[in-house]
């Protein structure tokens, strides 16, 4: 029986409203079910049309069509995953839990299709079609080959088998190793029995030590919790060497000890397990599979970068222990770096970032700050719309308009905390442009967690949020910004070592003189902020580089080694502890006073989270990221032609180029590793 409140489902059809915007005050929960099931039914009808057509293949026949399906379903994931964390209600979350197995499985049963994989094949083989067709389209019938081809698609039914069970069994062992990680890590938290021990740590780190000690059922003692990266926050600030001593050591020995929660045999068999299933998809080893996928594209370009920086990092390390060495009189061990390098950094570097917070007054950083610098860079100018509604009343919208006042697009910003939202901050696509559609505008939504301020107070914003803002603004302005052809490409749909890197320049404009002059003044007063604030601030930011970069590099380097073995190298690893020395000497970062970030016993990034083989795109899209902000620098910074430029070749392109070669146009060569090094201080 069809529900009455079902009749009008908004989700069916396209929105009425400008750009597209989800009418969210019609949309109600149970919208979402219904439009849901109908949309992947109707996505399933569609593509087994396009599989099935008895017509020859075409780029027309298949390609685009298949481009053009599916279109319930793409409006209501967009409208609920662009807002589901934002109100993550229990009815929200229960469609979320209802949903998001079925819509994985929607997706497989779309990508392993034989017919679809044999169609695809059929065009992307028949190379006077490919020559033919525009760029756009040639790397559609690419990218989609490739993905088809790492999920499987490709396979005769027997090795469809074999990759299910390879599946169903990694998926297992994941799950297995965060269990027994999460155990070992609640085993190994550090009791103490004398409060004395706690010196150095805040009142609040002392009574939550209490609750988790009672917690625990010790009453009148104190609980050290254990945190996922090797270093834990409290060394920073225990005066008491011996107590650093222990939590060191218990953070590092986690999966380690030979006890039913060592994680070292299921390291082992993932590694198997993953090194079989890439030789099934056609790759040598687990990276090469993964990497396809990405901007890096292959392992031995990963390794090239990563191996490059290396060096440069461990000769800080070692400028960076002399200096804690002075400090401290004596020589550090592993347990001592952060204590020792949080008094040099006192002593030589203080930064009062409370000072700055009167500066940071929200609705001028917003406007005279992040929409200006969008101004000058790319002419865009951005307009509130208060008939406009959003998913929450506190949520705004504005509408963007180019610099030849088209309007170009909304966006949102849901800038405060509540109960129903998750933390962090983050930016959604709620509509996508693309051309094939008709749809000539996107809607992006930019979502934080600042505190609500109290009654006729002003929002000031922390340092932290300031960046944080620029940094998801970047990503908003990626979204907006990408015009395509197909939807495939459209807005921050983009390699995952690349998705950050243009948000991580949009950084640059937050202390750019010009910005700041403009933005930062006090609220009370009218005053600009000192520039002695930002001179200190500046100053301060790439002492203990040599650290924070050698044990993300020695991470990095774990996760492509495991992960750089074929079958048989693989057959032959059985010693978790040697096989990780031996990859971290051969980089020169075997350095006991460093170590990783995360050791493989308990790096949950590669053998739980889905980050296996791509762990280094952080430092992948910081390293476009660095070069970027030099080529600003060399052409004279925030002015239109950069932007124009910067927008033709990179962040107006969505995921339709290669983004290497797009680079290349950009900047006139490849991205240069000088300027992280000197960013970071490590030149
Ligand atoms: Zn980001």
């Amino acid at each position: 029986m069809p529900d009455e409140t079902l009749v009008a489902n908004p989700l069916l059809a396209p929105s009425p409203l400008p750009h597209g915007l989800p009418h969210f005050a019609l949309i109600r929960d149970e919208h979402y079910r219904e439009a849901f099931d109908r949309g992947m039914a109707e996505h399933l009808a569609e593509v087994d049309s396009i599989a099935g057509d008895p017509a020859p293949p075409t780029f027309e026949n298949t390609l685009v069509a298949l481009e053009r399906v599916g279109q319930t379903l793409s409006r209501t994931s967009l409208a609920f995953f662009g807002t589901s964390s934002s109100l993550a209600t229990d009815a929200v979350q229960a469609i979320e839990e209802e949903y998001a197995p079925r819509l994985t499985a929607h997706a497989d049963a779309v990508r392993l299709d034989p017919r679809l994989y044999a169609r695809i094949r059929a065009v992307h083989d028949d190379e006077a079609a490919m020559a033919a067709l525009d760029p756009e389209s040639r790397r559609l019938v690419e990218r989609h080959l490739t993905e088809m081809t790492v999920a499987g698609a490709g396979l005769d039914e027997s090795a469809k088998d074999r990759l299910r069970e390879l599946n169903g069994r990694l998926a297992g062992l994941g799950t297995q190793f965060e269990k027994r990680l999460l155990a070992d890590s609640n085993d190994l938290a550090v009791l103490v029995d004398d409060v004395a021990a706690l010196d150095g740590l805040t009142a609040g780190e002392i009574s939550a030590a209490a609750a988790a000690a009672a917690e625990h059922g010790h009453d009148g003692a104190w609980l050290l919790t254990l945190v996922l990266p090797t270093g834990h926050p409290h060394l920073a600030s225990l005066t008491d060497r011996d107590l650093r001593r222990r939590l060191h050591e218990a953070q590092s020995s986690r999966g380690n000890r030979d006890n039913a929660n060592d994680t070292k045999a299921l390291v082992l068999e993932t590694v198997r397990l993953r090194a079989e299933r890439a030789r099934l998809l056609g790759y040598d080893t687990h990276a090469a599979a993964a990497l396809a996928d990405s901007t890096a594209r292959t392992p031995e370009r990963v390794m090239d970068l990563l191996g490059r920086l290396a060096p440069a990092a461990a000769r800080n390390i070692e400028a960076e222990r002399a200096l804690l060495e002075e400090e401290a009189g004596h020589p550090v061990e592993a347990h001592d770096w952060a204590f020792w390098a949080e008094r040099v950094r006192a002593s030589r570097y203080a930064v009062d970032l409370a000072a700055m917070r009167p500066y940071f007054e929200a609705e001028r950083v917003l406007r005279d700050g992040i929409f200006h610098a969008a101004g000058l860079l790319y002419g865009l100018t951005f307009h509130e719309r208060d008939d406009l509604e959003g998913y929450h009343p506190d949520v705004r919208v504005f509408e963007v308009h180019d610099a030849d006042g088209t309007p170009f697009g909304l966006y949102l910003l849901d800038l405060h905390t509540r109960d129903t939202k998750k933390g962090g901050a983050w930016m959604n696509s709620l509509v996508h442009q693309n051309t094939l559609l008709g749809r000539t505008s996107a809607v992006v939504c930019n979502n934080l967690n600042v505190p609500n301020p109290g009654p006729g107070e002003p929002t000031l914003l922390t340092y932290d949020e300031t960046r944080t803002l620029f940094h998801e603004f970047g990503h908003a302005i990626h979204g907006l910004l990408a015009r395509v052809t197909y939807p495939h490409f459209a807005g921050t749909r983009v390699f995952r070592d690349f998705v950050e890197y243009p948000s991580q320049v949009n950084e640059m404009w937050m202390l750019w003189p010009e910005v700041l002059r403009s933005y930062a003044v006090h609220h009370e007063t009218g005053e600009p902020m000192p520039q002695e604030l930002v001179d200190r601030l500046v100053a301060a930011q790439s002492f203990g580089e040599g650290f924070a970069t050698g044990e993300y590099l020695a991470a990095a380097l774990l996760d492509q080694a495991w992960h750089a073995i074929d079958v048989e190298e693989a057959a032959h690893v059985t010693d978790v502890g040697a096989f990780e020395q031996s990859a971290l000497a051969a980089v020169g970062l075997a350095n006991p006073l460093v170590p990783p970030r995360y050791r493989s016993t308990y790096f949950a990034h590669t053998f739980s989270y889905a980050y296996d083989a791509q762990y280094y795109a952080y430092i992948w899209s910081e390293v476009l990221d660095a070069d970027t902000v030099a080529w600003f620098r060399e052409n004279g910074g925030l002015t239109r032609a950069n932007g124009d430029r910067y927008r033709r070749h990179v962040v107006g392109i969505g995921g339709a180029a290669d983004p290497l070669e797009s680079y290349r146009e950009f900047r006139g060569a490849d991205a240069d590793i000088r300027h992280l090094l000197e960013r970071r201080g490590l030149g």
